[in-house]
């Protein structure tokens, strides 16, 4: 029998967005030079093209902005919280109008397919300033009745690239919502969201100094975390970083929140409905090219249906496009930077060499930029490197399970605790693993799913805090 191949209609997104050429540093309401006069160059990771030329920030830099958002906490502590809520929304307003424009940016600096920073990235971070917006005048319902809450003052936030406008909305939001400042610095390979959403905050009139914005590398982080003027650190990244950071801030009386790695386990039981968990296995783990801190990355199948699903995930995954970021049909984009592709072409060989089996998808590659196909790995062991570190890419790895009690002792068996998945048709198991589980976010029969109203963060190794919903408030009121 004949069958009727799948045509590929090519979809370019043809909306551009402005990019200056060069971007200074916003400090005090306004954009200033560095110090050092040194800029680096940002790229577009699909085809290693210069987008445009970014500040450095220096110690002295965020010195600067640090004075500045002290300066700029006098002021928005002092408004109305029913004006900052106002300033929050025109914001969350600006982001909704300038969507398009604004996905494409991410897209083309950061190497996500376009259908995902279209539809989850940027109405997500407009989504967290829309709620926030919402708090700044109610924050005495957030705590306990008769409490008078306070701001903490200046606040150092630094962010990572994988979803790098998402995590500034998620820092920045409940940050001013509190009635903080905040000193902002963005990854060095996705600066240009967050230089947009100064832009965003320049012409949404937000007195001086209350939001800064420095760009650089892990230097100028550590700069602000060594800051004496911080009154707080708010840090997602990895959790070699986090420790770091943790060392250096010890004994020194200011507050901390730490979001960190995972090795998310996704739990697939025979009973679970399949075709569906294959479609939760794919959103867990190829999502934003794996580049998720809470991915499923590490699937526990139940014995008896392990063949089915790899042979269904086997099939599943050669439909899965790779290719321009900027394409409506894409599903899986460029990989952040060279650096993350090495790390992840060395873990996949560490994985092969322990003696696990490598299942990728077969596709053309573009001639240029960093790309990595859809892969996974079965007859993976609990001791293997592929099923304990990070791997941040497009990679799962498979093992089995036979009892409840073993899916449990095997998804807890990691340093991380970020987030897990649960699959079955019975609700009671459902609630029954969630509880033995230790992870900050458990999802039943879904994954990765987000919401500004629920707290996300986690245990163990994957850090401290929680950002979103009243829970995120308290990280940053005194
Ligand atoms: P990373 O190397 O830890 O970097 C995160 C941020 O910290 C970047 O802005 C980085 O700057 C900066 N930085 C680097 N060294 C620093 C230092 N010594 N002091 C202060 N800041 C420093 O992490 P990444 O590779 O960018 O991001 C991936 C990691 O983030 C993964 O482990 C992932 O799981 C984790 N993550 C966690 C969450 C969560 O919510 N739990 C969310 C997303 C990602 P430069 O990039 O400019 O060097
Ligand atoms: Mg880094």
């Amino acid at each position: 029998m004949a069958v009727t191949a799948f045509t590929y209609a090519p979809a370019p997104e043809r909306v551009r967005p402005k990019i200056r050429e060069r971007y200074g540093l916003f400090i005090n309401g306004a954009w200033t030079a560095p110090n050092s006069e040194r800029y680096f160059e940002t790229i577009n990771p699909a085809d290693e093209t210069v987008l445009a030329q970014v500040a450095y920030a220096e110690a002295q830099d965020v010195d600067r902005a640090v004075r500045a958002a002290r300066k700029g906490f006098e002021r928005w502590s002092k408004l109305k919280p029913a004006d900052r809520a106002k300033l929050i929304y025109r914001i969350a307003r600006t982001i909704t109008e300038r969507s398009r424009e604004l996905a494409v940016l991410e897209s083309m600096n950061g190497g996500k397919p376009i259908r995902e920073s279209r539809d989850f990235d940027i109405p997500e971070a407009g989504a967290h300033f829309f709620y926030h917006a919402g708090w700044a005048d109610k924050l005495e319902w957030a705590l306990r009745a008769g409490e008078m809450p306070a701001p903490i003052g200046v606040c150092g936030q630094i962010v990572p690239w994988n979803f790098p406008l998402l995590m500034a909305a998620w820092k920045l939001a409940p940050a001013l919502a509190c009635g903080n400042s905040v000193v902002l610095k963005p990854a060095e390979t996705t600066p240009l969201t967050a230089l947009a959403l100064a832009q965003i905050i320049e012409e949404a009139d937000l007195p001086a100094g209350v939001v800064n914005i420095v760009t650089g590398d892990g230097a100028t982080g550590a700069a602000l975390v060594d800051n004496d003027g911080i009154d707080k650190i708010a840090f997602t990244g990895s959790t070699d970083v986090g420790k770091v950071i943790q060392r250096r801030l010890a004994g020194k009386g200011k507050r901390i929140t730490l979001e960190l790695g995972g090795k998310a386990a996704n739990v697939i039981f025979a009973d679970a409905p399949l075709d569906q968990a294959v479609e939760g296995i794919v959103q867990g783990i190829y999502f934003n090219q794996g580049h998720v801190c809470c991915a499923g990355s590490r699937l526990l199948v139940e014995e008896s249906v392990h063949d089915d699903i790899v042979a269904r995930l086997t099939s599943r995954i050669r439909t899965l496009r790779l290719g321009d970021p900027l394409d409506k049909n894409t599903d899986i984009g460029a990989i952040n930077s060279r650096v993350q592709l090495e790390k992840i072409h060395e873990l996949v060989r560490s994985g092969i060499e322990q003696g696990a089996t490598f299942v990728q998808a077969e596709c053309e590659l573009p001639a240029r930029g960093f790309f990595f196909p859809a892969s996974f790995f079965t007859n993976v062991h609990p001791s293997h490197r592929i099923a304990r570190e990070e791997i941040f890419g497009p990679v799962l790895s498979i093992m089995t399970f036979r009892t409840p009690d073993e899916a449990i002792e095997k998804a807890n068996n990691t340093p991380y605790g970020l987030s897990a998945g649960i699959w079955t048709a019975e609700g009671s198991k459902n609630m029954w693993i969630a509880q033995h589980l230790r992870a900050g976010v458990v999802w039943c029969n879904t994954f990765n799913k987000f919401d500004p109203s629920s707290p996300f963060g986690g245990y163990k190794e994957s850090g401290f805090g929680r950002e979103g919903g009243v829970h995120g408030l308290h990280e940053y009121l005194a």
